[in-house]
């Protein structure tokens, strides 16, 4: 039996869903590009069990997670359940729990320092699962923010490819929340093509159809999608 609670759950989160895929599909057609080229990445973290799971029962099975030990304990009892699932980290990764993160994930959207390069090949080839990996860019060179500085990116996307042989897809960025996002986005896009780098992680809920338009090929999208977050006790 499904609760009423349950079914008001999987109603807004098919109508969310649906709802973000439209928006998607919109700022595709602006830019001039092919809705099919975007992957939308659900971002669970800090979302109650059940309103993932009804994403899980309407079919959707991307997932971004910004914390190692959070994702370990949503997913690990499900990915049995789910063969086709796909998880993305997207947040900072303590070199400590490289191995955990290469066990659970299937996707590394996080490095940023050298020194993470360096394990995550190393865990990788003990683990045989050579993972994509995308490369984050501190595009507003905040001092406290991850990720590696823009005139930075192509020494650095060159050693993880020839030092470390990790296989880079792509660059990810988190834009300063208090600048128009936008230029960032057009920043990322250009780079990654200089780069030769086929994939462009950017655009969140306030923001993804901006970065569509400009050529986003993944968008994190929690809020949109599954509402408000339940803060983590202090
Ligand atoms: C939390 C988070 C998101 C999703 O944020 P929303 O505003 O809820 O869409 C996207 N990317 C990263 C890196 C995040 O940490």
């Amino acid at each position: 039996m499904t609760s009423i609670e349950e079914h008001t759950i999987a109603q807004n989160i098919a109508r969310n869903l649906a709802d973000v895929r439209a928006a998607i599909a919109r700022a595709a057609a602006d830019g001039g590009r092919d809705p099919a080229s975007v992957t939308l990445i659900g971002v669970s973290k800090q979302q109650p069990d059940a309103r993932i799971d009804a994403a899980l029962q309407a079919g959707f099975r991307i997932f971004g997670e910004n914390r190692v030990q959070e994702a370990g304990e949503r997913w690990q009892p499900r990915k049995p359940d789910y063969p086709d699932l796909e998880l993305h980290l997207i947040g900072p990764l303590q070199t400590n729990k490289a191995r955990e993160a290469v066990r659970l994930f299937d996707v590394i959207q996080t490095v940023d320092r050298p020194k993470l390069a360096a394990a995550l090949a190393r865990v990788m080839a003990e683990e045989n699962r050579p993972l994509p990996c995308f490369v984050q860019v501190n595009t507003g060179e905040e001092p406290q923010k991850a990720g590696i500085a823009p005139g930075d990116v192509e020494a650095f996307v060159a050693a993880c490819r020839t030092e470390h042989g990790l296989n880079i897809v792509g660059l990810m960025c988190i834009p300063p929340a208090e600048d128009a996002p936008a230029p960032h986005f057009a920043f990322l896009k250009d780079m990654a093509d200089r780069l030769g780098l086929a994939q462009v992680s950017m655009g969140m809920s306030a923001d993804y159809p901006a970065a569509v338009t400009l050529g986003a090929t993944h968008v994190r999208v929690g809020s949109a999608i599954f509402g408000d977050r339940t803060p983590r006790p202090a």
